[in-house]
């Protein structure tokens, strides 16, 4: 089951009401410049919107930038906001919509803003009207339907996971409660990257914290690696054992039956990453392939799902083709790193830095660190005539202590013995600040105030993090 947890924050290490936690915490760190003298030197902007219309704001990573709706309605990715309140915009690219029209206020310096009149946003509300249907079908006749099981899908920067949010925010602007999975292990939504997960999605997500605000606890799997190319089976064991909770999930709850899920893949869509997309569909059951900007991937899904029907109605899968927004702006590697490590440290120290991760030291004796897999495998090639390669890429073993832990993100396993710390979720992260072998100790960071780990066992991969 997803466990549920009254305003809980995230995959965290539990052992402390994540509420207490969030208000003992709300000190601001030395290294941060201070907001309040931030501010004042910021300039401030108007801008007027006319209907469909949205402002597209660039902010840099580590940079904030606070959005203001004075009159009219708005919405981020789906996410309506109130008027009068200032919205926190973290780095990254966001768009400000309007369904009716607007006027907006904006504080500090963004890196690039203006406002687009040219919008994909009706289709993709007309996609929600087809979803919705689809919704109370199942609600009124559960026996015979479910609700959708929609996958976003193309290649890198095209809007896959932008759409996720507007589906999923509609969704639950309408009452449904959708379940929210992120199969994108570099960059994910839901946790810290080489993750994936699910969340179910029952308030609109928070622009400024995404899903740290949801009720309850996302279900999050630990795949160690930024990318399922050293592990592909890995990868699909995460998914398949995802997939296996969804259904236990619907049994019992028959909201989330007919709210159905909203996936985000990777863009890896060639060859291996095409194929594993193939198998991460059939894995959990998508009734609904949205391919947004890549005629070829729609043309090729469409080929490989012809003929193919969800299994209770015997209706035909349906691939669609999804319009790219103007908006979406082509990331670079480095774009994507620093992404990645905002996303770690906004784990550690809150999206808006407010938490205060607690650093603790212990003797390497009183836990066990484990890896999953054997790292990348030769290629027969490089064996001896006849002799196959014997690497178990599921194989769960322990890692000696050494040198190479500095600045690893580890994930605290819920499983006790090493079948269950390959099949089941993790209960949160920390990192290694400090390997002391001498001494046969190590320090970490853990976003818990009281540093405790709920679990001796540890699983180590190759995500690491070095706090700047
Ligand atoms: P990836 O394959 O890397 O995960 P993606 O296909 O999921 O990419 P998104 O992350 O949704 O693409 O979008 C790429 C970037 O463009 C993001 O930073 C997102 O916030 C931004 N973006 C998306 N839509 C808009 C828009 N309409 N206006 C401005 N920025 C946008
Ligand atoms: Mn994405």
């Amino acid at each position: 089951m997803i466990p549920s947890r009254e305003s809980s924050r995230r995959a965290c290490v539990r052992g402390e009401s994540a509420v207490a936690r969030r208000l003992a915490t709300r000190l601001r760190f030395v290294f941060r410049s201070s907001p309040v003298l931030a501010m004042s030197l910021e300039e401030e902007t108007h801008h007027e919107l006319r209907k469909e219309e949205e402002l597209r704001v660039e902010v840099a990573h580590g940079r904030f930038v606070h959005v203001t709706l004075t009159d009219g309605t708005a919405e981020i990715f789906g996410a309506e906001i109130a008027k009068g309140a200032a919205v926190k915009l973290p780095g990254g690219k966001h768009a400000i919509f309007t369904w009716s029209g607007a006027s907006l206020t904006l504080r500090g310096t963004p890196e690039h803003c203006y406002a687009a009149s040219e919008t994909p946003m009706v289709t993709y509300a007309n996609v929600e009207g087809v979803l919705e249907k689809r919704r109370e079908k199942a609600r009124a006749d559960p026996t015979t339907f479910d609700g959708p099981r929609v996958a976003l899908v193309g290649p890198t920067d095209v809007g896959k996971s932008s759409v996720s949010k507007i589906l999923c925010n509609y969704a639950v602007r309408k009452g449904w409660h959708p379940l929210f999975v992120d199969l994108d292990l570099g960059q994910n939504g839901i946790a810290t990257p080489a993750t994936v997960g699910a969340v179910p999605v029952d308030r609109t997500i928070d622009p400024t914290e995404g899903f740290a605000n949801a009720r309850d606890l996302p279900l999050v799997y630990f795949h160690g690696d930024a990318s399922p190319g050293n592990n592909p089976e890995l990868y699909m064991h995460l998914i398949e054992n995802l997939s296996a909770m969804i259904d236990k999930r619907n049994e019992t709850n028959k909201d989330a039956k007919s709210s159905g899920i909203v996936v985000n893949t990777a863009g890896w869509v060639d060859g291996v990453g095409y194929k594993l997309l193939l198998r991460a569909l059939d894995a959990l059951k998508i009734t609904d392939v949205l391919v947004i900007g890549q005629e070829r991937l729609h043309a090729e899904l469409k080929r490989d799902f012809f003929g193919k029907t969800i299994e209770r109605t015997n209706q035909p899968i349906e691939v669609w083709k999804l319009p790219k927004s103007g908006g979406v702006v082509e990331r670079s590697p480095a774009f994507r790193r620093a992404s990645r490590d905002a996303a770690i440290r906004a784990y550690f120290y809150g999206a808006d830095g407010d938490l205060r991760p607690s650093s603790t030291t212990v003797d390497f004796g009183k836990v066990s660190v484990f890896k999953i897999g054997s790292g990348p495998r030769a290629p027969s090639s490089a064996l001896p005539i006849g002799q196959k390669t014997s690497a178990d890429p599921l194989r769960v073993s322990t890692v000696a202590p050494s040198m190479g832990l500095l600045n690893a993100v580890l994930a605290v396993s819920h499983g006790k013995t090493q079948t269950e710390i390959l099949n089941q979720n993790v209960a949160g992260f920390i990192f290694v600040t400090e390997v002391d072998m001498a001494n046969g100790r190590f320090t970490y960071t853990s976003p818990a105030g009281s540093g405790a780990l709920p679990s001796r066992n540890l699983v180590v991969g190759t995500l690491k993090w070095i706090e700047t």
